[in-house]
Protein backbone atom coordinates (compact mmCIF):
# COMPACT_ATOMS: atom_id res chain seq x y z
CA UNK A 1 0.00 0.00 0.00
CA UNK A 2 2.80 2.69 0.38
CA UNK A 3 5.45 2.43 -2.40
CA UNK A 4 8.70 4.85 -2.10
CA UNK A 5 8.57 6.38 -5.23
CA UNK A 6 11.23 8.04 -4.75
CA UNK A 7 13.74 9.24 -1.76
CA UNK A 8 11.06 12.45 -1.39
CA UNK A 9 7.78 10.91 -2.73
CA UNK A 10 5.50 8.86 -1.33
CA UNK A 11 2.82 7.08 -2.77
CA UNK A 12 -0.44 5.45 -0.77
CA UNK A 13 -2.52 3.12 -2.07
CA UNK A 14 -5.83 1.98 -0.71
CA UNK A 15 -5.85 -1.48 1.27
CA UNK A 16 -8.18 -4.11 0.77
CA UNK A 17 -8.54 -7.78 1.52
CA UNK A 18 -4.46 -7.75 1.75
CA UNK A 19 -3.87 -5.99 -1.58
CA UNK A 20 -3.30 -2.58 -2.96
CA UNK A 21 -6.00 -0.87 -4.72
CA UNK A 22 -5.45 1.42 -7.45
CA UNK A 23 -7.41 4.40 -7.46
CA UNK A 24 -8.62 6.81 -10.51
CA UNK A 25 -7.65 10.19 -8.59
CA UNK A 26 -5.34 11.18 -6.10
CA UNK A 27 -4.38 13.98 -3.42
CA UNK A 28 -1.77 15.43 -3.19
CA UNK A 29 -0.13 15.90 1.04
CA UNK A 30 2.33 18.56 1.04
CA UNK A 31 4.90 19.34 3.63
CA UNK A 32 3.71 22.28 5.83
CA UNK A 33 7.09 23.55 6.39
CA UNK A 34 7.20 23.98 2.27
CA UNK A 35 3.54 24.14 0.96
CA UNK A 36 5.14 23.82 -2.80
CA UNK A 37 6.89 20.57 -1.29
CA UNK A 38 4.82 17.67 -2.11
CA UNK A 39 5.78 14.22 0.26
CA UNK A 40 3.37 12.71 -1.29
CA UNK A 41 0.35 11.36 -2.69
CA UNK A 42 -3.12 9.55 -1.36
CA UNK A 43 -5.98 8.41 -3.32
CA UNK A 44 -9.73 9.30 -2.98
CA UNK A 45 -11.01 6.21 -2.20
CA UNK A 46 -14.65 5.03 -3.95
CA UNK A 47 -17.93 4.90 -2.38
CA UNK A 48 -17.73 1.23 -3.86
CA UNK A 49 -14.59 0.56 -2.93
CA UNK A 50 -15.10 1.69 1.11
CA UNK A 51 -18.17 -1.23 0.33
CA UNK A 52 -15.87 -3.43 -0.63
CA UNK A 53 -13.37 -2.45 2.20
CA UNK A 54 -16.28 -3.56 4.42
CA UNK A 55 -17.31 -6.47 2.84
CA UNK A 56 -13.82 -8.11 2.73
CA UNK A 57 -13.58 -6.88 6.88
CA UNK A 58 -16.79 -8.77 7.53
CA UNK A 59 -15.65 -12.54 5.35
CA UNK A 60 -12.30 -12.34 7.18
CA UNK A 61 -14.43 -11.73 10.97
CA UNK A 62 -15.71 -15.32 10.48
CA UNK A 63 -12.25 -16.95 10.64
CA UNK A 64 -10.42 -14.32 12.78
CA UNK A 65 -13.13 -14.23 15.29
CA UNK A 66 -11.95 -18.10 16.21
CA UNK A 67 -8.28 -17.39 15.86
CA UNK A 68 -6.75 -18.20 19.75
CA UNK A 69 -5.73 -15.36 21.40
CA UNK A 70 -2.39 -16.19 22.02
CA UNK A 71 -1.91 -16.37 17.83
CA UNK A 72 -3.86 -12.96 18.08
CA UNK A 73 -1.12 -11.87 20.46
CA UNK A 74 1.99 -13.13 18.79
CA UNK A 75 0.90 -11.47 15.58
CA UNK A 76 0.50 -8.07 16.95
CA UNK A 77 3.78 -8.61 18.97
CA UNK A 78 5.92 -9.39 15.96
CA UNK A 79 3.70 -6.22 14.26
CA UNK A 80 5.64 -4.32 17.02
CA UNK A 81 8.86 -5.46 16.49
CA UNK A 82 8.38 -4.16 12.62
CA UNK A 83 7.54 -1.06 13.82
CA UNK A 84 10.45 -0.54 16.27
CA UNK A 85 12.25 -1.80 13.27
CA UNK A 86 11.47 0.55 10.95
CA UNK A 87 10.59 3.97 13.55
CA UNK A 88 13.29 6.13 11.74
CA UNK A 89 11.44 5.78 8.42
CA UNK A 90 8.17 6.45 9.77
CA UNK A 91 9.05 9.28 12.33
CA UNK A 92 10.75 11.18 8.76
CA UNK A 93 7.76 10.72 7.25
CA UNK A 94 5.21 11.92 10.03
CA UNK A 95 7.57 15.01 10.43
CA UNK A 96 7.42 16.13 7.25
CA UNK A 97 4.13 15.63 6.26
CA UNK A 98 3.04 16.70 9.60
CA UNK A 99 5.17 19.54 10.58
CA UNK A 100 5.90 18.06 13.91
CA UNK A 101 9.34 18.36 15.14
CA UNK A 102 11.66 14.63 15.18
CA UNK A 103 11.59 14.34 18.56
CA UNK A 104 7.93 15.03 18.92
CA UNK A 105 7.20 12.16 16.37
CA UNK A 106 9.65 9.84 18.67
CA UNK A 107 7.35 10.92 21.11
CA UNK A 108 4.07 9.45 19.33
CA UNK A 109 5.76 6.28 18.38
CA UNK A 110 7.00 6.18 21.83
CA UNK A 111 3.29 6.04 23.44
CA UNK A 112 1.79 4.23 20.10
CA UNK A 113 3.98 1.20 20.70
CA UNK A 114 3.82 1.88 25.21
CA UNK A 115 0.17 1.14 24.15
CA UNK A 116 0.45 -1.56 21.70
CA UNK A 117 2.59 -3.13 24.45
CA UNK A 118 0.22 -2.92 26.80
CA UNK A 119 -2.50 -4.84 25.02
CA UNK A 120 -0.71 -7.48 23.93
CA UNK A 121 0.11 -8.16 27.40
CA UNK A 122 -3.28 -7.46 29.51
CA UNK A 123 -5.50 -9.04 26.42
CA UNK A 124 -4.96 -12.00 27.98
CA UNK A 125 -6.55 -11.14 31.30
CA UNK A 126 -9.62 -8.66 29.96
CA UNK A 127 -10.68 -10.68 27.81
CA UNK A 128 -10.71 -14.40 29.76
CA UNK A 129 -14.11 -15.69 30.25
CA UNK A 130 -15.33 -15.52 34.00
CA UNK A 131 -17.41 -18.15 35.66
CA UNK A 132 -19.67 -17.68 38.43
CA UNK A 133 -21.02 -20.47 40.36
CA UNK A 134 -23.48 -19.13 42.86
CA UNK A 135 -26.30 -19.54 45.06
CA UNK A 136 -28.66 -19.68 41.69
CA UNK A 137 -26.54 -21.19 39.55
CA UNK A 138 -23.68 -20.85 37.22
CA UNK A 139 -23.06 -17.35 35.14
CA UNK A 140 -20.74 -17.39 32.32
CA UNK A 141 -19.80 -13.77 31.48
CA UNK A 142 -17.69 -13.57 27.79
CA UNK A 143 -16.55 -10.77 25.91
CA UNK A 144 -17.28 -11.60 22.07
CA UNK A 145 -15.52 -9.36 19.26
CA UNK A 146 -17.98 -6.96 17.98
CA UNK A 147 -17.30 -7.24 14.47
CA UNK A 148 -16.54 -5.18 11.71
CA UNK A 149 -14.95 -1.88 13.19
CA UNK A 150 -14.74 1.77 11.48
CA UNK A 151 -11.63 3.73 12.92
CA UNK A 152 -11.73 6.99 11.82
CA UNK A 153 -8.31 8.93 13.58
CA UNK A 154 -7.54 12.92 13.00
CA UNK A 155 -4.34 14.02 11.41
CA UNK A 156 -2.63 15.72 15.30
CA UNK A 157 -1.59 12.13 16.35
CA UNK A 158 -1.88 10.38 13.63
CA UNK A 159 -0.09 7.41 14.59
CA UNK A 160 -0.99 6.69 18.15
CA UNK A 161 -4.87 7.27 17.04
CA UNK A 162 -4.72 4.77 15.09
CA UNK A 163 -3.14 1.83 16.66
CA UNK A 164 -5.18 3.17 19.82
CA UNK A 165 -7.72 1.67 17.79
CA UNK A 166 -5.98 -1.37 15.78
CA UNK A 167 -4.69 -3.30 18.70
CA UNK A 168 -7.59 -3.55 21.23
CA UNK A 169 -10.06 -3.97 18.19
CA UNK A 170 -7.82 -7.21 16.73
CA UNK A 171 -6.78 -8.56 19.45
CA UNK A 172 -10.27 -8.53 21.11
CA UNK A 173 -11.05 -10.20 17.56
CA UNK A 174 -12.83 -7.60 15.54
CA UNK A 175 -11.70 -6.54 11.99
CA UNK A 176 -11.45 -3.32 10.68
CA UNK A 177 -11.33 -0.51 7.83
CA UNK A 178 -9.34 2.25 9.04
CA UNK A 179 -9.78 6.18 7.50
CA UNK A 180 -6.88 7.88 8.41
CA UNK A 181 -7.38 12.12 7.99
CA UNK A 182 -6.44 13.06 4.58
CA UNK A 183 -4.79 15.80 6.59
CA UNK A 184 -1.97 13.20 7.68
CA UNK A 185 -2.72 10.02 6.07
CA UNK A 186 1.13 8.72 5.03
CA UNK A 187 2.45 8.13 8.49
CA UNK A 188 -0.99 6.20 9.51
CA UNK A 189 -1.10 4.03 6.02
CA UNK A 190 2.86 3.07 6.81
CA UNK A 191 2.04 2.17 9.86
CA UNK A 192 -1.42 0.28 9.21
CA UNK A 193 0.67 -1.52 6.29
CA UNK A 194 3.59 -3.34 8.63
CA UNK A 195 0.93 -4.28 11.07
CA UNK A 196 -1.71 -5.88 7.98
CA UNK A 197 1.48 -7.56 7.28
CA UNK A 198 1.29 -10.23 10.27
CA UNK A 199 -2.58 -10.46 9.75
CA UNK A 200 -4.62 -12.40 7.59
CA UNK A 201 -6.25 -10.68 4.41
CA UNK A 202 -9.24 -8.47 5.54
CA UNK A 203 -8.38 -8.71 8.81
CA UNK A 204 -6.99 -4.60 8.67
CA UNK A 205 -8.46 -2.65 5.36
CA UNK A 206 -7.22 1.28 4.69
CA UNK A 207 -9.17 3.52 3.29
CA UNK A 208 -8.64 7.28 2.50
CA UNK A 209 -11.10 10.54 2.40
CA UNK A 210 -13.07 12.74 4.17
CA UNK A 211 -16.72 12.69 5.21
CA UNK A 212 -17.70 10.80 1.95
CA UNK A 213 -15.91 8.12 2.68
CA UNK A 214 -16.27 8.68 6.62
CA UNK A 215 -20.58 8.71 5.86
CA UNK A 216 -20.34 4.64 3.88
CA UNK A 217 -18.20 3.10 7.18
CA UNK A 218 -20.69 5.12 10.04
CA UNK A 219 -24.06 4.03 7.79
CA UNK A 220 -23.03 0.96 6.37
CA UNK A 221 -24.75 -1.81 8.01
CA UNK A 222 -21.91 -4.48 7.76
CA UNK A 223 -20.25 -1.75 10.43
CA UNK A 224 -21.32 -2.96 13.94
CA UNK A 225 -18.48 -0.66 15.92
CA UNK A 226 -17.77 2.91 15.19
CA UNK A 227 -13.95 4.32 16.94
CA UNK A 228 -13.70 7.85 15.67
CA UNK A 229 -11.39 10.63 17.05
CA UNK A 230 -11.96 14.28 16.08
CA UNK A 231 -13.91 17.42 16.46
CA UNK A 232 -17.24 17.17 18.21
CA UNK A 233 -19.48 19.00 15.39
CA UNK A 234 -18.16 15.78 13.37
CA UNK A 235 -19.64 13.15 16.16
CA UNK A 236 -22.64 14.68 16.00
CA UNK A 237 -22.41 13.93 11.91
CA UNK A 238 -21.39 10.17 13.08
CA UNK A 239 -24.20 9.53 15.64
CA UNK A 240 -26.85 11.00 13.24
CA UNK A 241 -25.23 8.62 10.45
CA UNK A 242 -25.09 5.46 12.64
CA UNK A 243 -28.49 5.91 14.12
CA UNK A 244 -29.91 3.39 11.76
CA UNK A 245 -28.26 0.82 12.11
CA UNK A 246 -27.89 1.37 16.04
CA UNK A 247 -23.95 0.99 16.38
CA UNK A 248 -21.97 0.58 18.95
CA UNK A 249 -19.13 3.63 19.62
CA UNK A 250 -16.41 5.36 21.24
CA UNK A 251 -16.22 8.71 20.77
CA UNK A 252 -12.78 10.63 21.55
CA UNK A 253 -13.82 14.48 20.78
CA UNK A 254 -12.13 17.95 21.08
CA UNK A 255 -11.91 19.63 24.53
CA UNK A 256 -11.22 22.78 26.34
CA UNK A 257 -8.87 21.68 28.89
CA UNK A 258 -8.18 23.91 31.91
CA UNK A 259 -5.17 23.89 33.85
CA UNK A 260 -5.97 25.70 37.43
CA UNK A 261 -2.88 27.42 39.15
CA UNK A 262 -3.82 27.56 42.95
CA UNK A 263 -2.84 30.13 45.46
CA UNK A 264 -0.06 27.68 46.96
CA UNK A 265 1.75 27.05 43.31
CA UNK A 266 5.57 28.43 43.57
CA UNK A 267 6.15 30.61 40.54
CA UNK A 268 9.61 29.96 41.63
CA UNK A 269 9.50 26.39 40.18
CA UNK A 270 11.69 26.58 37.08
CA UNK A 271 10.49 23.05 36.15
CA UNK A 272 7.02 23.23 36.79
CA UNK A 273 6.67 26.26 34.47
CA UNK A 274 8.28 24.50 31.99
CA UNK A 275 6.01 21.72 32.28
CA UNK A 276 3.11 24.50 31.71
CA UNK A 277 4.84 25.91 28.71
CA UNK A 278 4.91 22.06 27.59
CA UNK A 279 1.50 21.31 28.40
CA UNK A 280 0.33 24.05 26.11
CA UNK A 281 2.34 24.45 22.92
CA UNK A 282 3.89 20.67 22.40
CA UNK A 283 2.94 19.99 19.18
CA UNK A 284 1.76 23.74 18.52
CA UNK A 285 -0.98 23.24 20.25
CA UNK A 286 -2.72 20.74 18.22
CA UNK A 287 -3.80 17.97 21.12
CA UNK A 288 -7.00 17.22 22.03
CA UNK A 289 -5.28 17.26 25.81
CA UNK A 290 -3.12 20.53 25.46
CA UNK A 291 -3.75 22.52 28.23
CA UNK A 292 -6.00 25.50 26.48
CA UNK A 293 -7.05 27.84 29.19
CA UNK A 294 -4.72 28.71 32.29
CA UNK A 295 -6.30 30.30 35.38
CA UNK A 296 -3.55 31.50 37.98
CA UNK A 297 -4.92 33.03 41.36
CA UNK A 298 -4.83 36.56 41.79
CA UNK A 299 -2.98 36.96 44.47
CA UNK A 300 0.41 35.33 42.52
CA UNK A 301 -1.02 36.15 38.98
CA UNK A 302 1.78 38.82 37.54
CA UNK A 303 4.49 36.87 39.04
CA UNK A 304 2.90 34.04 36.96
CA UNK A 305 2.90 35.98 33.81
CA UNK A 306 6.35 37.38 34.36
CA UNK A 307 7.80 33.65 34.63
CA UNK A 308 5.59 32.22 32.13
CA UNK A 309 7.10 34.36 29.81
CA UNK A 310 10.89 33.77 30.91
CA UNK A 311 10.04 30.22 30.94
CA UNK A 312 8.40 30.12 27.24
CA UNK A 313 11.27 32.05 25.59
CA UNK A 314 13.59 29.63 27.10
CA UNK A 315 11.50 26.49 25.71
CA UNK A 316 9.43 27.91 22.48
CA UNK A 317 12.40 27.44 19.33
CA UNK A 318 10.23 27.88 16.46
CA UNK A 319 11.78 26.21 13.52
CA UNK A 320 12.51 23.18 11.11
CA UNK A 321 10.96 20.11 12.32
CA UNK A 322 14.40 18.19 11.09
CA UNK A 323 16.30 20.47 13.02
CA UNK A 324 17.28 19.37 16.68
CA UNK A 325 17.03 22.90 18.43
CA UNK A 326 13.36 23.11 17.31
CA UNK A 327 10.69 22.69 20.12
CA UNK A 328 7.87 24.01 18.19
CA UNK A 329 7.00 23.57 14.40
CA UNK A 330 4.47 25.10 11.74
CA UNK A 331 0.63 24.44 12.02
CA UNK A 332 -0.29 20.97 10.15
CA UNK A 333 -2.77 22.95 7.50
CA UNK A 334 -3.47 26.54 6.51
CA UNK A 335 -7.30 25.71 7.55
CA UNK A 336 -5.93 24.99 11.55
CA UNK A 337 -3.50 28.00 10.81
CA UNK A 338 -6.53 30.63 9.73
CA UNK A 339 -8.76 29.69 12.31
CA UNK A 340 -5.86 29.77 15.22
CA UNK A 341 -5.08 33.96 14.05
CA UNK A 342 -8.71 34.33 13.47
CA UNK A 343 -9.31 33.74 17.03
CA UNK A 344 -6.44 35.95 18.55
CA UNK A 345 -7.33 38.35 16.34
CA UNK A 346 -10.70 38.59 17.40
CA UNK A 347 -9.59 38.56 21.21
CA UNK A 348 -7.39 41.27 20.22
CA UNK A 349 -10.35 43.27 18.77
CA UNK A 350 -12.01 42.64 21.98
CA UNK A 351 -9.43 44.59 23.88
CA UNK A 352 -6.70 41.81 24.91
CA UNK A 353 -3.10 41.76 24.92
CA UNK A 354 -1.23 39.64 22.57
CA UNK A 355 2.36 38.66 23.49
CA UNK A 356 4.42 37.01 21.07
CA UNK A 357 6.69 33.99 23.08
CA UNK A 358 10.06 32.07 21.71
CA UNK A 359 12.64 32.55 19.42
CA UNK A 360 11.71 32.15 15.34
CA UNK A 361 15.00 30.37 14.10
CA UNK A 362 15.16 30.42 11.00
CA UNK A 363 12.72 33.84 9.38
CA UNK A 364 12.45 32.18 5.97
CA UNK A 365 11.25 29.26 6.18
CA UNK A 366 8.62 30.69 8.99
CA UNK A 367 6.92 33.42 6.35
CA UNK A 368 7.15 29.80 3.93
CA UNK A 369 5.66 27.46 5.95
CA UNK A 370 2.32 26.96 8.18
CA UNK A 371 4.22 29.06 11.40
CA UNK A 372 2.38 31.06 13.44
CA UNK A 373 4.25 32.09 16.35
CA UNK A 374 3.02 31.05 19.85
CA UNK A 375 0.76 34.16 21.73
CA UNK A 376 0.11 34.50 25.62
CA UNK A 377 -2.96 36.45 25.48
CA UNK A 378 -4.15 38.62 28.52
CA UNK A 379 -6.96 41.04 29.61
CA UNK A 380 -9.21 38.35 27.87
CA UNK A 381 -13.37 38.09 29.23
CA UNK A 382 -13.98 34.39 30.71
CA UNK A 383 -16.31 33.93 27.99
CA UNK A 384 -14.31 35.27 25.18
CA UNK A 385 -14.26 32.87 22.30
CA UNK A 386 -10.35 32.48 22.58
CA UNK A 387 -11.35 31.05 25.86
CA UNK A 388 -14.76 29.01 25.53
CA UNK A 389 -13.87 27.76 22.31
CA UNK A 390 -11.18 24.42 21.56
CA UNK A 391 -8.24 26.85 19.64
CA UNK A 392 -6.41 23.46 18.73
CA UNK A 393 -3.11 25.43 18.02
CA UNK A 394 -0.67 27.49 19.95
CA UNK A 395 -1.80 30.39 21.41
CA UNK A 396 -3.16 30.54 25.29
CA UNK A 397 -4.95 32.70 27.34
CA UNK A 398 -4.26 33.19 31.01
CA UNK A 399 -6.71 34.81 32.84
CA UNK A 400 -6.77 35.52 36.87
CA UNK A 401 -9.59 33.95 38.97
CA UNK A 402 -10.30 35.13 43.27
CA UNK A 403 -11.53 31.87 44.60
CA UNK A 404 -11.89 28.17 44.15
CA UNK A 405 -15.62 28.05 43.75
CA UNK A 406 -15.49 30.73 41.35
CA UNK A 407 -12.67 28.60 39.13
CA UNK A 408 -14.23 25.51 40.06
CA UNK A 409 -17.57 26.87 37.80
CA UNK A 410 -15.30 28.43 34.96
CA UNK A 411 -13.94 24.78 34.66
CA UNK A 412 -17.50 22.95 34.55
CA UNK A 413 -19.54 25.42 32.85
CA UNK A 414 -17.60 24.19 29.80
CA UNK A 415 -19.69 21.56 27.24
CA UNK A 416 -16.24 20.11 26.97
CA UNK A 417 -14.22 17.98 29.78
CA UNK A 418 -11.83 16.01 28.12
CA UNK A 419 -8.53 16.52 30.71
CA UNK A 420 -7.67 19.18 33.25
CA UNK A 421 -5.09 19.85 35.08
CA UNK A 422 -4.61 21.41 39.04
CA UNK A 423 -1.15 22.62 39.98
CA UNK A 424 -0.20 23.55 43.74
CA UNK A 425 0.54 21.91 47.26
CA UNK A 426 -0.79 17.91 46.63
CA UNK A 427 -3.87 17.92 49.01
CA UNK A 428 -5.00 20.97 47.54
CA UNK A 429 -5.20 20.39 44.40
CA UNK A 430 -6.39 16.81 44.73
CA UNK A 431 -9.14 18.39 46.83
CA UNK A 432 -9.96 20.26 43.73
CA UNK A 433 -9.42 18.33 40.84
CA UNK A 434 -11.98 15.86 42.77
CA UNK A 435 -14.77 18.49 41.83
CA UNK A 436 -13.95 18.99 38.24
CA UNK A 437 -16.11 17.52 35.75
CA UNK A 438 -13.23 15.56 33.50
CA UNK A 439 -12.48 12.11 32.23
CA UNK A 440 -9.13 12.90 33.40
CA UNK A 441 -7.41 15.27 36.03
CA UNK A 442 -3.29 15.85 36.74
CA UNK A 443 -1.58 17.29 39.69
CA UNK A 444 0.98 19.69 39.26
CA UNK A 445 1.74 18.75 35.23
CA UNK A 446 -0.70 18.29 32.06
CA UNK A 447 -1.35 17.20 28.57
CA UNK A 448 0.64 14.13 27.55
CA UNK A 449 3.26 14.97 30.43
CA UNK A 450 0.46 13.42 32.54
CA UNK A 451 -0.96 10.33 30.20
CA UNK A 452 -1.03 6.87 31.75
CA UNK A 453 -1.87 4.80 29.25
CA UNK A 454 -2.50 1.90 32.10
CA UNK A 455 -5.85 4.25 32.73
CA UNK A 456 -9.02 4.38 30.68
CA UNK A 457 -8.63 8.18 28.68
CA UNK A 458 -11.75 9.39 27.21
CA UNK A 459 -14.52 13.08 27.82
CA UNK A 460 -17.38 13.37 29.77
CA UNK A 461 -19.99 15.45 28.16
CA UNK A 462 -19.19 17.03 24.50
CA UNK A 463 -15.95 15.81 24.78
CA UNK A 464 -16.94 11.80 24.21
CA UNK A 465 -18.56 8.51 24.64
CA UNK A 466 -16.49 5.44 25.94
CA UNK A 467 -12.81 5.44 26.76
CA UNK A 468 -9.89 4.23 25.18
CA UNK A 469 -6.48 2.84 27.32
CA UNK A 470 -6.16 1.03 30.19
CA UNK A 471 -8.35 -2.71 30.38
CA UNK A 472 -11.60 -0.78 29.55
CA UNK A 473 -9.91 0.30 26.06
CA UNK A 474 -9.61 -3.31 25.48
CA UNK A 475 -13.04 -4.10 26.15
CA UNK A 476 -14.78 -1.73 24.57
CA UNK A 477 -14.09 -3.83 21.59
CA UNK A 478 -16.04 -6.69 22.79
CA UNK A 479 -19.95 -7.44 23.18
CA UNK A 480 -20.27 -8.71 27.09
CA UNK A 481 -22.20 -11.88 26.93
CA UNK A 482 -23.85 -13.28 29.49
CA UNK A 483 -25.13 -17.04 29.51
CA UNK A 484 -27.10 -17.72 32.42
CA UNK A 485 -27.61 -21.49 33.86
CA UNK A 486 -30.03 -20.90 36.71
CA UNK A 487 -30.39 -23.79 39.38
CA UNK A 488 -34.52 -22.66 39.95
CA UNK A 489 -35.54 -22.52 36.77
CA UNK A 490 -39.61 -21.87 37.92
CA UNK A 491 -40.13 -18.14 39.36
CA UNK A 492 -42.28 -18.20 42.37
CA UNK A 493 -44.61 -15.70 41.13
CA UNK A 494 -45.71 -16.87 38.09
CA UNK A 495 -48.89 -18.78 38.60
CA UNK A 496 -49.35 -22.20 37.77
P1 LIG B 1 -12.22 16.06 12.27
O1 LIG B 1 -13.42 15.75 13.07
O2 LIG B 1 -12.27 17.14 11.26
O3 LIG B 1 -11.75 14.74 11.45
C1 LIG B 1 -11.49 13.54 12.12
C2 LIG B 1 -11.68 12.39 11.13
O4 LIG B 1 -13.05 12.30 10.77
C3 LIG B 1 -10.91 12.55 9.83
O5 LIG B 1 -10.40 11.29 9.44
C4 LIG B 1 -11.98 13.02 8.87
O6 LIG B 1 -11.68 12.73 7.52
C5 LIG B 1 -13.17 12.24 9.36
N1 LIG B 1 -14.49 12.79 8.99
C6 LIG B 1 -14.81 14.06 8.67
N2 LIG B 1 -16.15 14.16 8.45
C7 LIG B 1 -16.67 12.92 8.64
C8 LIG B 1 -17.99 12.37 8.58
N3 LIG B 1 -19.05 13.12 8.26
N4 LIG B 1 -18.16 11.06 8.85
C9 LIG B 1 -17.11 10.29 9.20
N5 LIG B 1 -15.82 10.75 9.27
C10 LIG B 1 -15.62 12.04 8.99
O7 LIG B 1 -11.05 16.30 13.31
P2 LIG B 1 -9.54 16.73 13.03
O8 LIG B 1 -9.53 18.15 12.60
O9 LIG B 1 -8.88 15.72 12.18
O10 LIG B 1 -8.92 16.60 14.50
C11 LIG B 1 -9.00 17.61 15.43
C12 LIG B 1 -10.08 17.35 16.45
O11 LIG B 1 -9.90 16.05 17.01
C13 LIG B 1 -10.01 18.29 17.62
O12 LIG B 1 -11.30 18.67 17.99
C14 LIG B 1 -9.37 17.47 18.72
O13 LIG B 1 -9.67 17.88 20.02
C15 LIG B 1 -9.95 16.14 18.43
N6 LIG B 1 -9.12 15.09 19.04
C16 LIG B 1 -9.62 14.43 20.13
C17 LIG B 1 -8.82 13.47 20.76
C18 LIG B 1 -9.32 12.72 21.97
O14 LIG B 1 -8.73 11.71 22.33
N7 LIG B 1 -10.38 13.15 22.61
C19 LIG B 1 -7.54 13.21 20.28
C20 LIG B 1 -7.09 13.93 19.18
C21 LIG B 1 -7.89 14.87 18.56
Amino acid sequence: MTIQADQETIIVEAFINGQNVKSLSQVTKENPTNPTEIVGYFPVTTKEQAVEAIEAAAGAFKTWKQTPIDERIMMMRKAIEKIRAAENEIVHLLSREHGKPLYDAHGEIYVSLMWMEFACNEAKSALQEEIKEHENGKTILSYDPIGVVAAISPWNYPIALSTIKIAPALLAGNTIVLKPSPYAPLAAAKVAEIIASEFPAGVINVVHGDADVGVELTSNPLVTKIAFTGGTATAKHIIKAASETIKDMTLELGGNDAAIFLESFDVHDERAMRRIVISNFLTAGQICMIAKRVYVHRSIYDEFVEKYIEAANRWIRIGDPFDSNTTVGPVNNLKQKNYVLGLVEDAQKRGAKVIHLGQILDQKLFEQGYYLQPTLVLGCDVHDPIVVEEQFGPTVPILPFDDEEQVIHLHNESIYGLTSSVWGKEEDAISVARQLEAGTTMINTAAVQGLDVRFPFGGVKQSGIGREYGVEGIRTYTEKHVINVPKTLDLPYIPE
